[in-house]
């Protein structure tokens, strides 16, 4: 099998992990990658859009269309929507999930509840990660910090946040210390939706970082979104990036997401509500991408399909020479593992063997034709497959 480098290998897997890897003589026309990585989703909303009413199309408008929903959650609900996600997503060569899940007033541990239940369903062919969600505000909300810390003592993996939805500097700046004092009690990572705004003069990027720095929390934050850094200006962009790159912290940017809901204010040039992918990437910021939203409120499409979040990604950001293509392949493996600090990434002796076979030449052209993987393999066992019939003339 070839690699993503153009390698032709064979490869041998002890148990979960791989064994080796090692040069072969003869061609062949079948890659070997990774499986993907969605280190940013939402699976406790997903597929709700067709009981929503229609808002304005923005983020605002979005958080209150579900609120109603939201409140009509029950675990088993919940269990069976993120569970078609999970699966879908499998389907298409994901194994590995980040999932946010709201914890707040409105639908109490409920959302968690019934990721959890679906993450155990799931757990002979996919490995799900929960962050405690606060997507109604910490300050904004009263009561969503007890209910994260139980989240947390219910064995949520991550700590989440959303500073820039608090309603004063002064309540962004509290949302994020509260947020890093509850990492730290429970020794979690942190993965905060971060700057989700056309507003360039919001710098809740910046609070986060230096709270990092402040505590030595290096290496363990990840930031979703941060789509108004691209509206900052340049100095801020430079003295920020710098903190991202010594803080270690990871950067996940949600193109598919955010190219539908940002922008909305606009008129003329309308934003496309991206990060500085490029320039955090020549940085040296570990940067991914997500799928964030599957039909929900916020984004009428996706189906947990990295590919096809790679593709979008690919467009959105400007990625088009052949190394960019090769990193929009990091961005949806490599990198999101090393985010979870999962252990060795890749495909290499001692990684777990998370792989996906595809019928297709390269990586390039398996983006560009979508194919989607003949088998896939979780923890050394294969576990799912697609076959195609095509049909001409
Ligand atoms: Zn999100």
């Amino acid at each position: 099998m070839r690699l993503a480098s153009g390698a032709v290998v064979d490869v041998t897997l002890d148990g979960e992990l791989i064994a080796s890897v090692e040069a072969a003589r003869s061609d062949t026309d079948k890659l070997l990658l990774p499986a993907y990585v969605d280190t940013h989703v939402h699976l406790d909303k997903a597929l709700i859009r067709d009981e929503l009413p229609e808002h304005d199309g923005t983020l605002s408008g979005a958080i209150g269309a579900i609120q109603a929903r939201k409140r009509s959650y029950d675990v088993e609900d919940v269990r069976r929507r993120a569970r078609a996600v999970i699966e879908s997503g499998v389907l298409a060569g994901t194994t590995r999930f980040r999932s946010h899940v709201d914890v707040d007033t409105i639908g109490g541990l409920r959302p968690l509840q019934g990721v959890l239940a679906a993450a155990a369903d799931c757990a002979g062919y996919a490995e799900i990660e929960t962050v405690a969600f606060p997507q109604e505000g910490i300050l904004r909300d009263p009561g969503a910090l007890d209910l994260m810390r139980a989240a947390m003592e219910a064995g949520c993996d991550v700590v989440g946040g959303m500073p820039h939805w608090e309603t004063s500097e002064a309540d962004q700046r509290e949302h994020v210390r509260l947020c890093f004092e509850l990492a730290e009690r429970f020794d979690a990572d942190l993965d905060l939706h971060v700057d989700e705004t056309d507003d360039g003069s919001i710098r809740t990027l910046e609070m986060v970082a230096d709270a990092a720095l402040e505590r030595g929390y290096l290496g363990r934050v990840c930031v979703g979104h941060v789509c108004s850094l691209a509206a900052a200006d340049e100095t801020y962009a430079e003295r920020v990036i710098a903190k991202c790159v010594e803080a270690g912290m990871t950067v996940v940017a949600n193109p598919a997401t955010n190219l539908v809901i940002q922008g909305r204010g606009d008129r003329g040039l309308i934003r496309r509500g991206l990060t500085r992918v490029a320039q955090l990437r020549a940085a040296g910021v570990n940067v991914c991408f997500g799928q964030d939203c599957v039909k929900d409120g916020f984004y009428p499409f996706g189906r947990g399909d990295m590919l096809e979040v790679a593709l979008i990604s690919a467009h959105a950001a400007h990625l088009a020479t052949h190394d960019e293509i090769a990193f929009v392949l990091a961005a949806v493996t490599e990198n999101p593992a090393r985010a979870w600090n999962v252990g060795e990434p890749g495909i290499r002796p001692g990684a777990r063997a998370d792989l996906i076979l595809l019928e297709a030449p390269s990586w390039e052209e398996a983006l560009r034709l979508q194919v989607r993987p003949e088998r896939v393999w979780f923890k050394g066992r294969e576990v799912a497959g697609n076959r195609l019939l095509s049909w001409l003339g």
